[in-house]
């Protein structure tokens, strides 16, 4: 538990402000703390991981209906609960907390919520992008879309939100085998976690990664994954040793990895796409989707449930997150950071962002 002095009256106001081809931290001079808006709580954030959708907005990606920039990002994002507004209580969050925030905020009423399916409801608001984010000192959001994380690390608790919950819905949504065969291509934010999940999920399972780099292979070679460099002879090498898969999933968000993972696949093999990819998908020749009876299912986000599944694993200590996250940096030096996950450092599982340089 960390103490947050709750007598304060000011607050500091930072936040992150992103246009195409500009980010900039925004500071404001001190002021009364917001209020939260009804039904919702204000945060004090703790710790934001920066995204590749972040990094795509910097780099002036088109905004979903009801976005405009600039943009306030941040939707990986971990905090205490500092108020609460109108009719907020009873959802078991209480000042104080250490929550953690779901992404979406989807309308409840439609017939996509209805049928279960909310995280791809069209009136859906997103932290971060039709929202102000948590890549700043505060954020409110509704407190329906909130969970309690108590105990858990701050950084580590970020993650949760994002990386960790979409990795946890394309596990579930692959529906593995008992004793499968699955590849993840790109193995990095959101990759790390499919391949630590999927162990935990069935630890006789077979699971290889596939990365970029030799230091991504490394990282995942010490928390006691198998992996491979992608090179042109990738496909053959774990054909040599696979044979097919039963799931390859792509979280790389690379325009050639589809196809890679069509012909990685066993006979009614699934590929998951979860990457964001800019242009059309290219998977090879259809027949070797048709004759193969193959599925290529697209995975998007995460349900509430999710979220909260993830941090019942993260809490009961099931879930190792200490390689979730690799590089740690602070608020204050948010522009340095964009940049210099921009620039693909070695090793990146997930860049996260502190308000204070003291928080782990
Ligand atoms: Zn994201
Ligand atoms: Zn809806």
């Amino acid at each position: 538990m960390i103490d947050v002095d709750m007598s304060a009256t000011s607050v500091a106001n930072r936040y992150v402000r992103v246009r195409p081809g500009s980010v900039e931290l925004v500071t404001e001079p001190p002021s009364q703390p917001p209020l939260p808006g009804p039904g919702e709580a204000l945060i004090d954030v703790l710790a934001c991981g920066i995204c590749g959708t972040d990094l795509h907005m910097w780099h002036g990606m088109r905004l979903p209906p009801g976005a405009q920039y600039p943009v306030r990002p941040g939707h990986e994002v971990a905090g205490l609960v500092r108020s609460l507004g109108d009719g907020a209580e009873g959802h078991g969050i209480a000042v104080a907390d250490l929550v953690v925030l779901h992404p979406i905020a989807p309308c409840g009423a439609c017939g996509t919520c209805r049928s279960g399916a909310e995280q791809l409801c069209p009136n859906a608001e997103v932290l971060g992008i039709h929202r102000p984010g948590g890549l700043a000192d505060t954020v409110s959001w509704p407190v329906r879309r909130m969970v309690a994380a108590r105990g858990l690390a701050p950084t580590r608790a970020a993650v949760l939100a994002d990386a960790v919950a979409t990795a946890y819905r394309a596990v579930r949504q692959a529906e593995l085998p008992p004793g499968g065969r699955a590849c993840v291509i790109g193995a990095g934010g959101v990759g790390t976690n499919v391949l630590e999940l999927l162990r935990i999920a069935d630890p006789s399972a077979r699971l290889v990664g596939i990365v970029g780099r030799a230091s991504s292979a490394q990282r995942l070679a010490s928390a006691g994954y198998d992996a491979e460099v992608a090179d042109d002879t990738v496909h053959r090498r774990l054909r040599e040793r696979f044979g097919g898969f039963d799931v390859v999933f792509d979280f790389s968000g690379r325009p050639a990895s589809p196809r890679l993972g069509i012909r990685l696949l066993d006979r009614r093999g699934v590929l998951v796409l979860g990457s964001v990819l800019d242009g059309d998908l290219v998977l090879g020749p259809a027949t070797a989707i048709q004759t193969r009876e193959l599925v290529v299912r697209g995975v998007f986000n995460s349900s509430l449930d999710d979220l909260h599944s993830v941090v019942e694993l993260a809490s009961s200590g099931r879930l190792d997150l200490s390689g979730s996250v690799s590089h740690v940096r602070s608020l204050s030096d948010a522009v340095a950071a964009f940049a210099e996950l921009d620039a693909r450092p070695e090793a990146l599982a997930r860049m996260v962002l502190t308000t204070s340089d003291s928080v782990g």
